[in-house]
């Protein structure tokens, strides 16, 4: 069975407040060592079960900020997975990218080395909100940026977006919405903006010098981006994510229909499934951590653990119910061996009767009241 490939990049020109990815600002990078040291983390997990004999089907290069790097460095990272794997044909190889770091030779440069999908982190189309979120890009720079990328030969764009800002009203987001679709990605994700401990925003927060919006305004929000994105042709086939059918993020649906994947580089986390569960492993957070680990001992385990039937099985439903879609009772059975009913009838009754979730020919999903509440509908699963 073939598996997705994860490739974390972690340097970015500067932090942003809100972000608490693994992340770190750098004026430089080892780039060349960093690049070799993922080659070399790709040969050892090619020598080992369970991915030996495998193909690869969808990577993904994520951050920090990949497009920091040449395009010669993630051509040889493709090039190093074909020749250690095998890529499917036709498999889909995205690149996340800051609108601030592209110029029309470096995008050619991505598409020349096999890159056939670009997710630019646009956040918003108003420049005192990219401010306030510490982005190094303008809009003008995101605009330029979709339209170079176009011209490159990315037919497959994505444009993240992220509202909720403090300050932000619904019309600013209908803005941000109207300019997003005005450069013609084929897909569109829109965050609500969080504040995650560790983060600046958080300590801000804490200590009053920024507030968040009210709760009731942040669901107006949500449900101005779920009603607006769609209406201009990108249905919602995930919590944050729109786009036409066939166009759907294959790697990231790979993540929520629970399927194995490889995730090389500082803190990447990877995923194996084994008959009815599975192992989940991450890798040393920090970049000058990471490559000594890898020249040492070929991999970076920081940490594991195994995932047993149970908790495999509550996965499987609080990952699916991502999906606009849910799963199908069926599909259930057929990875368990067991009925839904017979293992969460109890968990699930009261969420059907208080309206959050539904059975739809056989179906499972959340309703609009349970998008809204996702996350305490998802803890009911944990
Ligand atoms: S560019 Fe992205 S990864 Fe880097 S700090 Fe900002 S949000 Fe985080």
């Amino acid at each position: 069975m073939s598996f997705s490939l994860y490739v974390h990049i972690p340097w970015c020109q500067s932090k942003c407040p809100y972000c608490d990815f693994n992340s770190h600002a750098a004026a430089s990078w080892p780039e060349h060592q960093y690049t070799a040291t993922l080659i070399a983390e790709l040969e050892r997990r090619a020598a080992m079960a369970p991915f030996a004999g495998e193909r690869i089907k969808t990577i993904f290069f994520g951050g920090g900020t990949p497009s920091l790097f040449d395009p010669k460095s993630i051509g040889a990272i493709i090039d190093a997975a074909a020749r250690i794997f095998g890529i499917d044909s036709g498999a889909e190889i995205t690149l996340e990218a800051n609108p601030g770091t592209v110029n029309a030779e470096k995008l050619r440069g991505m598409r020349a080395a096999g890159v056939n999908r670009i997710s630019f982190g646009a956040q918003s189309f108003n420049d005192a909100t990219l401010k306030f979120l510490g982005r190094i890009h303008t809009a003008d720079e995101t605009r330029e940026a979709a339209k170079l990328a176009h011209r490159a030969g990315f037919d497959r764009l994505n444009l993240d977006l992220i509202f909720a800002v403090p300050g932000q009203t619904v019309a600013d987001i209908l803005f941000d919405i109207e300019s997003a679709v005005g450069l013609e990605p084929d897909h569109i994700s829109a965050y609500n903006l969080t504040f995650e401990e560790g983060t600046a925003f958080f300590t801000d927060l804490k200590r009053g010098r920024i507030k968040q919006l009210p709760t009731d305004e942040q669901a107006a929000m949500y449900a101005t981006v779920r009603e607006e994105i769609p209406r201009r042709g990108y249905p919602m086939y995930e919590i944050s994510n729109y786009a036409p059918p066939g166009h759907e993020a294959r790697h990231n649906l790979a993540y929520w229909r629970g399927e194995s994947y490889i995730g090389i580089g500082a803190g990447a986390h990877s995923y194996a499934r084994d008959g009815q569960g599975g192992r989940r492993w991450w890798n040393e957070k920090f970049p000058a951590r990471y490559i000594a680990a890898i020249e040492e001992r070929g991999l970076a385990e920081a940490g594991s653990e195994n995932v047993d039937e149970t908790s495999s099985q509550g996965e499987f439903v609080f990952l699916n119910l991502r999906l606009r879609d849910g799963f199908a009772l069926r599909d259930f059975h057929d990875r368990f061996g067991r009925n839904f009913e017979c293992i969460f009838g109890a968990t699930a009754t009261p969420l059907f009767n208080d309206g959050l979730l539904t059975l739809d020919r056989g179906r499972i999903k959340l309703t609009d009241r349970g998008l809204e509440m996702a996350d305490s509908v998802f803890a009911e699963f944990v």
